[in-house]
């Protein structure tokens, strides 16, 4: 099932390879987002991609829920609401101005409001609107492991997710942060590209560079890290620490000048890039009721 979300999850899914064809042959494939079938039949097992960002979402997720007997939301959209999420900074009504009528490839713009259905007030995750027997976050999730879902779906059972956070899948030394000291291991915190030389070893955190490694679910293999860049959470935050832009300040505040990171990143677009929804920060409708 399709729901707001950009189909990479789907072509993650694709890339399993022998495990989607495994699938095709033990399986009934009884429903798919490119099929012409448009009613939600029954079914032992439902992938959900995607969050629930209107009207027409949310009545298809109710649905599967209703016919599935195991609903798995597939992807950071599903578990945390994802970038697409972000929109909760602002309310619908600027969010319809600024899409349709203000962009500067936009002439003559005109927001639709009929034939269409109709956005929410906000993107809720899916384990927002219904509880979810399984939930494999990732932006997109590793092949490997929907292939292990996959796997154990055909056996009758689900596999354990990795519980701890990206730092203990990373290989990078950590050093001067594992000491008691008085002040920062890094007087500023900087952006890669201005760092002279990146020190391929060494942690990110501790050559001043912002690595949401601490406050991200593991699973994807430290797939930036060992790529020389850091980490930018999209796997969401660990199940414990729900709230990930928090817990990022919480966990660099001994060791490098959080303040200084007010001032050099995009504090809301680095800690909640992935999980705004699912997050503390208030809804656009709950800032107006006053809730949170
Ligand atoms: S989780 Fe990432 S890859 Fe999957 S639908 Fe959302 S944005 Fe796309
Ligand atoms: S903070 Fe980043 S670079 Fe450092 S150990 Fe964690 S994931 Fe690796
Ligand atoms: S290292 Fe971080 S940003 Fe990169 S794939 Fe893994 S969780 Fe996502």
């Amino acid at each position: 099932m399709w729901l707001q979300g950009c189909s990479g999850c789907h072509i993650s899914l694709l890339d399993t390879g022998d495990a989607i064809a495994e699938v095709a042959n033990a399986a009934n494939v009884v429903y798919t987002p490119i099929s012409d079938e448009r009613k939600v039949p029954k079914a032992d097992i439902v992938l959900v991609e995607g969050a629930v960002a209107n009207e027409e979402n949310e009545e298809l997720l109710t649905l599967v829920r209703k016919n599935a007997d195991t609903v798995v939301a597939l992807g950071t959209c599903a578990c945390h609401g994802g970038i697409g999420g972000l929109r909760n900074l602002h309310r619908l009504d600027q969010v319809m101005t600024r899409a349709f009528l203000e962009t500067p490839s936009t002439a003559d713009g005109v927001v639709p409001d009929e034939g269409v259905p109709q956005l929410n007030d906000s993107v809720r995750s899916v384990r927002e609107v219904i509880d979810v027997d399984f939930a494999l976050p990732g932006c997109p999730p590793p092949a490997d492991s929907i292939a292990r879902l996959l796997a154990g779906a055909l056996e009758g059972s689900l596999p354990e997710l990795p519980t701890h956070n990206l730092c203990e899948e990373c290989s990078r030394l950590r050093q001067d942060m594992l000491l008691p000291q008085r002040g920062f291991i890094c007087d500023e915190v900087r952006a890669v590209f201005e760092l002279d030389e990146v020190d391929p070893e060494l942690c990110f955190l501790e050559q001043g560079v912002l690595c949401m490694g601490p406050t991200t679910q593991e699973g994807c293999g430290a797939k930036c890290p060992t790529g020389n860049m850091p980490c930018r959470g999209c796997m969401g935050p660990t199940p414990k620490a729900r709230e990930q832009g928090c817990k990022l300040i919480d966990s660099i505040a001994s060791i490098l000048p959080a303040g200084a990171i007010m001032y050099l990143e995009d504090v809301v677009g680095t800690g909640y890039r992935f999980s705004l929804p699912v997050s503390i920060c208030p809804k656009p409708t709950e800032k107006k009721e006053g809730k949170r």
